[in-house]
Parts: structure tokens; sequence; C-alpha cells
């Protein structure tokens, strides 16, 4: 919810509350408590000008979803004012059940021949030297969209030579598929556990942990040069040895880099939030999984897979 303050600035809407102590895991809240009121930590600013506008009208004239606006991300506006944003393809329809994602779910379109064109163009006019590409799951394609999804990656890179990280959905585990896909040659592969594994039937229904891993494993083993990445939300009940424990998975899936940030419930249709972790304890998880080994890390409450990934992955990264 966004609300416009006295000063003409719209903010999204919070309640201030007391400071928490740093811990994670609080899925022995009753629903009942539910929604939590939202901390002041989370506060955003909705953006705006011409960089903002200029985004917006591209996107809009080259048919273009984002991630940013379909998974409803409150970091829209600062990252469209800078001229950037994660651009997601093969349609706006997914064929998974994500009890998470804002993302629409169904039956999908077909896919537009066109997309790697307007895809290159787009970050031509935007100027990208980074350009972070997303997909939604296409389970009813032979290739899980794997082919298109290349052909994206070579348009943006032949037409201006942006370094372009490709954050990909599982493909069912399909080892030709993530061939195809390292083929167009990212710099960095991302693909998401997003939570613990005592979590994923209500979190990733239609997904498995292990396959997830398996894939990051697989990236790493076809090509072991390119970067591989991951993502995990906090606050949907999970426990700091679970974190722990993934980050060790990931360590042991050979995954290179890692981003925390805070599950924020899009509506209450989805998944509520059990708790809004402070960011000092973000801040030592981040230390965590630096000692864990894990060579580039982002963890704070606003981080997202593609927040400043370009940042992220040349190790200049401040939350
Ligand atoms: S963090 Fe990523 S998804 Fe969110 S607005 Fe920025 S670029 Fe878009």
């Amino acid at each position: 919810m966004v609300e416009k303050e006295a000063s003409g600035v719209r903010r999204q809407s919070s309640v201030a509350v007391r400071k928490p102590p740093i811990r994670i895991g609080l899925a022995s809240i009753p629903n009942s408590q539910f929604p939590i009121p939202k901390p002041d930590w989370l506060k955003v600013r909705w953006g705006g000008g011409p960089t903002f506008n200029l985004v917006e009208q591209q996107l809009r004239s080259h048919g273009l979803h984002t991630v940013c606006e379909e998974a409803m991300c409150p970091n829209r506006g600062e990252c469209w004012s800078r001229g950037v944003a994660t651009v997601l393809i093969m349609g706006d329809v997914c064929t998974r059940r994500c009890g998470f994602c804002a993302i629409g779910k169904g039956r999908p379109a077909t896919l537009n021949p066109d997309e790697p064109r307007a895809v290159a163009e787009t970050a031509a006019i935007l100027g990208a030297r980074y350009l972070v590409i997303t997909s939604v799951d296409r389970d009813d394609l032979p290739d899980g969209g794997s082919a298109h999804f290349g052909a994206c990656i070579r348009a943006v890179r032949e037409r201006i030579g942006a370094d372009v990280e490709a954050l990909i959905p599982d493909f069912k585990g399909s080892r030709s598929a993530v061939e195809t896909l390292l083929g167009a040659r990212p710099i960095c592969l991302a693909h998401n556990v997003e939570t613990v594994p005592e979590l994923y039937r209500t979190v990733r229904p239609g997904s498995f942990y292990e396959r997830s891993l398996s894939v990051l494993r697989m990236s790493k083993d076809i090509s072991p040069r390119t970067a591989t990445k991951s993502n995990l939300m906090l606050g949907l009940g999970e426990t700091r040895d679970g974190v722990l424990r993934v980050m060790d998975d990931l360590r042991e899936a050979g995954c290179d880099g890692l981003t925390i940030g805070q599950y924020l419930a899009p509506t209450r249709g989805h998944l509520p939030v059990r708790e809004y972790v402070h960011p000092e304890a973000f801040a030592e998880l981040g230390q965590i999984a630096r000692a864990r080994g894990f060579t580039f890390v982002a963890s704070g409450p606003l981080v997202r897979s593609s927040y400043k990934a370009d940042e992220q992955f040349h190790g200049t990264f401040a939350p």
C-alpha cells in the first residue's frame, strides 16, 4: 500500500514497531497474530523523475514485463530511478504456484519470437552495462524456454556488449536446458533456492530443494568459470540453523554468491510474513556467509536477487 505524505513524497505505509531481538525463526506465532505491523526499516521511496519515466516508457513501448512490477518489488522506485530494471521474459504468467510470488499463474501464452530484439533494444536505449534477465517457469515448453532465454542473452550481448546475469527457473533439473542457457554465455547464472527445504511444500510447491541445488551444481560442472548465485528470503518461518544449513548446501554445490532479503507478502492472499528480521541480523548473516566462502554477498531487509546486481557481482555492493 502506498500513502502520500504532506511533503508530496509517496512512501509505502508502515507502522513503527519496537526494535525486536536479533533472531530468526518465529514459526510458532499463531496465525491470528498476523499480519505483523511493518517496521520502519522497510520504508521505501516510491521514486519517479525523468529516468524512472524513461524506463517505464521504454518497457511499455517494447511490450516487456519486469519482475520489478510483476513481483511488486519494493525497490522499484530506487532501481528505475537509476535506469535499472530486471526484465521478465517468456510472458507474465507462470506455470508454478509458489505461495510467496505475485506473478500471475496459469496457462502462459506462446513465446514472442521478437522478444530477444525488444530486450536488446530496450537495454541499448537505457544504456545498460549489466542486465539481469529472468523468466517465469515455462514447464509447458519442452526445453523450459532455455533456447529462448539464451537468445535474449545473446541479443543483448551482441547489440551492446553488456554483461548479462541470467536468473533462471530450475528447468525441471534438465542438464541439456542448463547447457543451452550457458551456451549463451551469461556472466552469472543465478537460481534461487528462496527458502529452507523444510518450507518447500508451502512456499514452493512444484519445486524441490535438491533439484535447485542440482541446477547450481550442474552449472559449475558445465561452465566452472561462470559465477553462480542464489537467494534466500527470510521471514517465512525458517530457523537460524536452517538458514545456516542452506548456506552450507549452497557452498557444497559450488555457489559463489548469496543474497538474503526480507520476504514481504504481496497481498493478504499470499503466505503471511512470520517475522520482520532486524537489519542487524541480516548483517550478521552476511558476515557468516562470507566466512563460509561465498565470494559475493548481499544481505539486508530490502535486498533482492537482482538488487544492485552489478555491484554484487563486482564486490562493491553496500546495503
Ligand atoms: S531489486 Fe531487482 S526486481 Fe527489484 S526493482 Fe530492483 S531490479 Fe527490479
